[in-house]
């Protein structure tokens, strides 16, 4: 693995561009999450810098902690004028964690696209909540696909009847699936989840319960984002293959001694 933050981003970036011919698509149409649940705010700043404007998390604290530290590393960029630098004028966060319901209020007007609605509950309260809205909020449906008990997710045969009951919620905007490979190093399980999880985007899509912004499919991890994107993945989720692994990450001297 490279050793830098910036030469791990740049080669998950050409892997997702080798993998985006290998299915006949430009990577153009694939964009990439930087998962910033085991990163340090120092390594955040790198990739803006870089001019990376999409960030993942899924846990509130670290995301509420994260967002209010790059709202004022942007601010002061910008007070400095424009440097000729890449940084973007604004982060889109994406929130792709379970989604407890007494958190809606708080993550929601920092989060560009929520990745993990799969249950008409939690759907209830995204309409209900009190937000300045311009727009919609756009939401995923998460469906676990791989059929893991204990796994979030909504069956996929219950899919179209929660988006069909969701038709009416007009503070809502459906944008596509979300799903997550089984933990497993066994690759024809993976990509068979990958590819059931395609059939069932393709299905809907074409479906008269979504309507024409119906066109996200989020799947891919560190481990399994090359083959997301060979299965029509159009957004993956990357954290330890652009951050370090978790104890690196850590970055105590302890975890570079050999008796660690
Ligand atoms: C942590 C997480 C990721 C990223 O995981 P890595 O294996 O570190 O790339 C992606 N999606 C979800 C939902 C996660 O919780």
């Amino acid at each position: 693995m490279p050793e830098s933050t910036v030469d791990r981003y740049n080669e998950v970036r050409s892997r997702i561009e080798a993998a985006a011919a290998r299915g006949g698509r430009s990577a153009e149409g694939v964009h990439l999450v930087a998962v910033t649940k085991y990163a340090s705010i120092a390594q955040v700043r790198e990739l803006i810098e870089l001019g990376h404007a999409d960030f993942g998390e899924s846990r509130m604290q670290h995301f509420l902690q994260f967002a209010a530290q790059v709202d004022d590393f942007l601010e002061r960029h910008r007070e400095l004028g424009p440097s000729g630098g890449k940084v973007p004028d604004a982060i889109r966060w994406h929130f792709i964690g379970h989604l407890q319901r007494n958190k809606v209020k708080r993550i929601l007007p920092l989060t560009r696209l929520v990745h993990s609605v799969d249950s008409l509950r939690l759907a209830e309260e995204i309409q209900a909540c009190p937000l300045q809205r311009e727009q919609p909020t756009e939401v995923l449906i998460q469906v676990n696909t791989s059929g893991e008990r204990g796994k979030y997710g909504i069956a996929p045969a219950a899919a179209t009847h929660l988006i069909d009951q969701m038709d009416t919620m007009m503070n809502i905007r459906i944008r596509g699936l979300m799903c997550m490979a089984p933990q497993t190093d066994d690759v024809d399980a993976i990509r068979s989840t990958f590819t059931r999880t395609r059939e069932l985007f393709e299905e809907l899509r074409t479906s008269s319960v979504t309507g024409d912004s119906f066109d996200i499919l989020s799947m891919g991890m560190s481990g399994d984002y090359e083959l997301a994107v060979e299965c029509g993945a159009n957004i993956v989720r990357v954290g330890s293959a652009i951050f370090g692994p978790p104890a690196e990450q850590d970055a105590t001297p302890a975890a570079n001694s050999s008796d660690a």
